[in-house]
This record gives structure tokens, C-alpha cells and sequence, in this order.
């Protein structure tokens, strides 16, 4: 792109302290992975594309349903039955063209690492199989890996970087047994929380992408209920079993 047209679609964000026209050439330099494109997917694609990094893998094998408009606002009524790769990759292509979109249509596990492989791997699936499959895939690669979900009133998010010392989710959560689907339509959850944990996994993923990394191995716990965001640090466990 050239700088004038960058500094007319960017102004906005390039006046902030976190942006300079050299870091928006950064971003549109980068690439995040999307794994899950429902509630928090879709507004995280995209308000990332909307700030101009340059390439987005989405990667769902889910179909859009009536069920699912309350929260996913990204799509509409004509997108029902339509692959939600499918229906979010056209949303972000008319919403930016400089962005670069790939879509796989299918779940996370069935994809080799080159597929996902990206500046930062984004959790916004609806399930704790993803999540932790994500994490043991990150934590090997040492891929940064950024996860986040929400049931009810209460969302979590986490940044996992990868680069040094040992931190993932299992050194917070050790997971036990079988891991099974934990979905917003089993728990219940109301579309603007749903929106208002994206909106800070946005921020953090443009953190990250931004070189600023100050959310790095740290755990917000966000109650929608309430209006409390709790920021904590996350201790490396040394009896973590994939480390
Ligand atoms: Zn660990």
C-alpha cells in the first residue's frame, strides 16, 4: 500500500501512542490463525483486519445458524447454512482488501502445524478440547498462542508467549480425563459479553502483533455481571506435564 493511502485508512489509529505509520507497515507485515470464527472469532477477525494486519487464517468447520445470530452479529440471516469460514472470509474481504485471507473448513486437530502456522495463534474456539490441543501444539512450536472463552457472565483470557521459559495453560489449569465440549449454547451467554471478551482479546492480539508484549503469560478474568476485570500473573508450574 502506499503511504498515503495507509495514512488516510489508518489515520485514526496511527495518531494513538501505540501506532506510527512504521509499525502500521509492521502489522500489515503479520499473521494471526483464527480457530473457532462464532462468537469470539468473528469480531476479533474482524476488527484485526479492520486494523490492517495483512494475512488471517480462519480456521471452523461449523455452519452459520439461527441459533447462533444473538451473539455472532458478524453474521446475518442470509449467511444461515453457509460455512462460517465461508460467510466471515467474505465479511473481511469487503471490509479490507489489502488483508490476505485463507480459510480451512475443518477443526484445528485435523490440520498439520504448517496449516496454522502464523505470527499468533488465536483460541476463540467454544470448546476445551481445542484449547488445550492449541496449547500443547503452541508450547511445542514455542508459537505464541493467545486463548480466550466465555460462559454465563464470567470470560478468561490468556497469553501464552512461548519465547523463553516455560508458561501455558495446563501450568494454570492442569487438565484431567477426557476433555469435552463446553459450548455457549449448553451454558448460556448474552451476545454483548461475548463481544466485550473478543474486544480485549483484540487489544491484547494487537499488543502482541505490535511488539509491546505486556500481556505475556498473564490471565484476565473478566465478570460481565459485575463489570470486574482481575489481571493476574501465571506462574511457570514445574510439575507441568508438557513441559
Ligand atoms: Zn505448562
Amino acid at each position: 500500500m502506499q503511504k498515503d493511502e495507509l495514512i488516510k485508512r489508518y489515520y485514526s489509529q496511527i495518531l494513538m501512542d501505540e501506532l506510527s505509520v512504521e509499525k502500521q507497515e509492521m502489522l500489515s507485515k503479520k499473521s494471526i490463525t483464527v480457530i473457532g470464527c462464532g462468537g469470539l472469532g468473528s469480531p476479533l477477525a474482524a476488527y484485526l483486519a479492520g486494523a490492517g494486519v495483512g494475512k488471517i487464517k480462519l480456521v471452523d468447520d461449523d455452519t452459520v445458524e439461527l441459533r447462533n445470530l444473538h451473539r455472532q452479529v458478524f453474521f446475518s440471516e442470509n449467511d444461515i447454512g453457509i460455512k462460517k469460514v465461508k460467510a466471515l472470509s467474505d465479511y473481511l474481504k469487503n471490509l479490507n482488501s489489502n488483508t490476505t485471507i485463507e480459510i480451512h473448513d475443518k477443526k484445528s486437530w485435523e490440520l498439520s502445524y504448517d496449516n496454522i502456522k502464523s505470527d499468533l495463534l488465536i483460541d476463540c474456539a467454544d470448546n476445551l478440547r481445542t484449547s488445550y490441543d492449541l496449547n500443547r501444539v503452541s508450547s511445542r512450536e514455542r508459537a505464541a498462542f493467545l486463548t480466550a472463552s466465555i460462559a454465563a457472565h464470567l470470560g478468561q483470557i490468556s497469553l501464552f508467549s512461548n519465547d523463553s521459559q516455560h508458561c501455558c495453560l495446563e501450568c494454570v489449569f492442569p487438565s484431567e480425563g477426557e476433555l469435552e465440549a463446553n459450548d455457549c449454547a449448553e451454558v448460556g451467554v448474552l451476545g454483548p459479553s461475548v463481544v466485550l471478551v473478543s474486544s480485549l482479546q483484540s487489544l491484547i492480539a494487537l499488543d502482541y502483533l505490535l511488539e509491546q508484549k505486556s500481556h505475556s503469560n498473564h490471565i484476565y478474568r473478566i465478570n460481565t455481571k459485575e463489570f470486574l476485570i482481575n489481571k493476574n500473573k501465571i506462574l511457570s508450574d514445574s510439575s507441568c506435564k508438557i513441559k
